[in-house]
């Protein structure tokens, strides 16, 4: 067993070296004990705030919930930790000099407990852990969450929803039109005598024919719930929610004469001297309900007939 003496000069030792930040408060919220990490990271040493007041160092702490966990340890004895999501650097410390300047506070994990005193009364600790690197390592693994979802979902070259996002919404679509009882429409668009164009303007001419078509579709769609995918090679497959056939045979023959209008040269077209699309459109009704491979195969069979009937036209 340590002496009485022996034990203080360890536990002074162990305050000394902790990674962590401990402050003790007495029941006037006078500091009387700031250890050595609190000294580097506030860059105050101990005889500069002992015996003054938590709040008179750090006056932006009042009234802020700090203000309220303290006054629930020393008054009530009750111990309370500092929510990280909305309590991310209550004081300000700094990892070093370089930080600071920039006044990048360090991200705080605080903890705030009572303490009984010999004599009866009640003090409190507070402890501060810099949780700086866990917090960034958390944020960026967010964003590297949010990178590969919309990577998974979305496609490559013309950057709108690809078949794998489109089979998602789809599914939903239907059940919620069916739910609700609402219409729902599917556009099937499908790039006329591309191979050719392929053919005579090359791969690379092809892809940007592609991304130009995607995008001036796409900007067509006004509202959120509307989703334009592409269903493979140089098709594109519009998901209507709320929309009847008249509607959406509007919007297809807008869509058509907007491509159209493009102008994009296409000298080895059999039906215009210029990029023109195809559609095909299926409704489902709400006294007629269809399940989606119902409705995908008659936007297709409706798109099939666009092209026998000579193509550049719309189809329902
Ligand atoms: P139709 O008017 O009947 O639709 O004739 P089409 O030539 O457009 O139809 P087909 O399905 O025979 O040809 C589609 C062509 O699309 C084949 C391929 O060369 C081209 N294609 C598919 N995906 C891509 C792509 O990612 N980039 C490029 N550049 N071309 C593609
Ligand atoms: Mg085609
Ligand atoms: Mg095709």
């Amino acid at each position: 067993m340590l002496e009485k003496a022996e034990r203080l000069d360890l536990l002074e030792s162990v305050l000394r070296a902790m990674h962590l930040g401990a402050i003790v408060l007495d029941q006037q919220r006078r500091i009387v004990l700031w250890n050595a990490w609190m000294a580097r990271h506030a860059g105050r040493p101990e005889e500069d705030v002992c015996g003054r007041s938590l709040f008179a160092v750090f006056p932006d702490l009042l009234g802020k919930r700090i203000d309220q966990a303290i006054t629930q340890a020393l008054d009530d004895g009750f111990p309370s930790v500092l929510s990280q999501t909305l309590h991310k650097a209550p004081f300000p410390l700094f990892a070093d000099m370089a930080a600071c300047l920039a006044e990048e506070r360090m991200q705080q994990a605080v903890s705030v407990s009572p303490l009984k005193m010999p004599n009866g009364q009640r003090h409190c600790l507070i402890q501060i852990n810099d949780v700086t690197v866990a917090v960034n390592r958390e944020k960026l693994l967010r964003v590297q969450a949010l990178e590969l979802r919309s990577q998974t979902f979305s496609d490559g070259l013309t950057g709108i929803a690809n078949r794998r996002h489109f089979d998602v919404a789809m599914e939903k679509e239907v059940r919620r039109a069916k739910r609700v009882n609402a219409p729902m429409s599917l556009m099937m668009i499908d790039i006329d005598y591309f191979k050719a164009y392929n053919d005579h303007y090359g791969h690379q001419q092809g892809d940007a024919c592609l991304v130009a078509v995607a995008s001036t579709l796409a900007a067509m769609l006004q509202r959120s719930t509307d989703l334009i995918a592409r269903y493979g090679g140089e098709e594109f497959v519009v998901i209507l929610p709320e929309m009847d056939a008249p509607q959406a045979a509007r919007l297809a023959e807008a869509m058509r004469k907007r491509i159209e209008e493009l102008n994009l040269p296409h000298a080895q077209s059999g039906v215009a001297d210029r990029v023109t699309v195809s559609i095909g459109l299926a409704t489902q009704s709400f006294t007629n309900p269809l399940d989606e491979a119902t409705l995908l195969g008659r936007a297709d069979k409706a798109l099939y007939q666009a092209k026998r009937d000579g193509r550049n036209r719309v189809v329902n």
